[in-house]
């Protein structure tokens, strides 16, 4: 193990509560540090005041670039990361004529292994240090992504896809093997180091009643596994859903029915709901994955957030990756905000990164691990740098002339011009996992 106490100097923020509720809702030293023992955060708070309790620690300067928390996805397809950008239609012929024939590969361990390590190293250079991901229908594609994931300690949250219809005959699972597939992965993976298992059925197009109520029994027979599924994202979908569930008055009665709608469900999308619909999903405490760079990619529709944050959902940002079309949470973020403007709602920058750390954190009931820099905390972190490119340092320049180059200001230009270019560094309990080629920071003793 061991023992050195790391101290990051730089500007610290994160989120304490929702921004949405306080209007103190989060932490911020200009001239901040962050200390790390044993891959956790020891302290957070004004370098002034900490620097002389750890006389021993090895400091790390990024001075005048932000370290915050790790960007968590709530929703990623990790199979789909070579099938990002594809061209044409919408959702149904999407999954037809690329998506499945993608998923087919990732029988084969090899195959598999090679595009999780992909996948899980572009998230840390997008900043991303947990995602909840979907898998393929294969036990082998669970086992790649946990593998790599575990060889950096990173939180990881996945699961095998549960499909037994209206799919490629060699994708499709039946009742039993899906149960049987996934209690043995959750037996070998769930709760092993920082992995946890989603049960995962794709949506209810793809699977039968018989296998959403195998899957909600699966979640009861392990509880603290969490449940991840499709809901409400494309017209023609929900036409299908409900042609396919004539007894159900709409597409979330349909989940209802299996007993799949808990507090730890993730639905991704949710773009076509009833006020009906938002209510009977907030009272279950459930979870929306909003995912906004696919839903304009595919043509889906425009999410309402006025809607989810009056009902009081539990929303959550995601990518989507590879309907969305970018891995990066910041690039996320500005689609987010457009998406909302065209719904006449100017949502704030704190809103929408609270949305992809300590809000996510929180709906998935991990906020004692990951999300902010409390005591405590896995030291998941990422180092930012607000001008990475000559716009951004020329738009800096500009506010600071004005002077108006405040946090609200500097996060705003990062969610609207900021990407993969602004992560400096990310690091994972404790350890980097990722350093740009333009990272030249300063080791120094104190
Ligand atoms: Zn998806």
């Amino acid at each position: 193990m061991d023992e050195t106490v790391y101290l990051y100097k730089g500007e610290v923020f994160y989120f304490k509560d929702s921004p949405l509720k306080f209007d103190e809702s989060y932490s911020y030293y200009p001239d901040g540090a962050l200390v790390v023992y044993r891959g956790k955060i020891i302290e957070a708070g004004a370098y002034e005041n900490i620097k002389e309790r750890y006389p021993e620690a090895l400091v790390t300067d990024y001075s005048g670039k932000l370290l915050m928390p790790g960007l968590i996805d709530s929703h990623i397809h990790y199979p789909q990361s070579e099938m990002i950008g594809m061209y044409g239609k919408q959702l149904l012929d999407w999954l037809n004529e690329y998506t499945y024939p993608t998923e087919e590969a990732f029988g084969d361990s090899e195959y598999a292994g090679r595009v999780a390590r992909f996948f899980v190293n572009e998230l840390f250079r997008n900043g991303t240090t947990t995602c909840m991901a979907y898998a393929t229908v294969h036990k082998e594609s669970v086992n790649a992504l946990f593998s790599v994931a575990s060889e950096y300690n990173m939180q990881m949250l996945t699961g095998k896809v549960l499909m037994n219809r209206n799919a490629p005959q060699s994708l499709m699972d039946t009742e039993e093997s899906g149960e049987a597939d996934s209690r043995e992965l959750i037996e070998a993976w769930h709760k092993k180091g920082r992995n946890l298992y989603v049960i995962t059925p794709r949506f209810s197009i793809t699977s039968t009643h018989g296998q959403l109520i195998s899957a909600a029994r699966l979640h009861e027979e392990y509880p603290d596994t969490y449940i991840q599924t499709h809901l409400s994202e494309n017209r023609n979908e929900i036409d299908s859903a409900l042609e396919l569930s004539p007894e159900c008055s709409d597409y979330l009665e349909v989940y209802e029915r299996a007993g799949l709608v808990t507090e730890r469900s993730v639905f991704g999308h949710c773009i076509h709901l009833s006020d009906s619909e938002c209510r009977r999903m907030a009272e279950a405490g459930a979870i929306i994955a909003h995912c906004p760079t696919s839903n304009l990619f595919l043509g889906s529709g425009l999410f309402d957030m006025q809607q989810a944050n009056r009902i009081n959902i539990q929303t959550t940002l995601a990518t989507d990756v590879g309907a969305g079309t970018s891995f990066s949470l910041f690039r996320t973020m500005g689609e987010s905000y457009k998406v909302q403007q065209l719904n006449g709602y100017p949502m704030s920058v704190f809103e929408s990164l609270y949305k992809c750390t300590r809000g996510t954190a929180k709906a998935l009931k991990l906020d004692d691990k990951i999300g902010s820099f409390d005591q405590g905390r896995d030291a998941d972190f990422i180092v930012v740098d607000s001008t990475a490119t000559p716009s951004q340092q020329m738009r800096k320049d500009y506010l600071e002339r004005k002077g108006k180059w405040n946090l609200e200001n500097k996060l705003f230009g990062i969610q609207t011009l900021g990407d993969d270019r602004n992560i400096v560094a990310t690091y994972v309990a404790g350890n980097p996992v990722y350093q740009s080629d333009t990272c030249n920071h300063q080791k120094t003793g104190m």
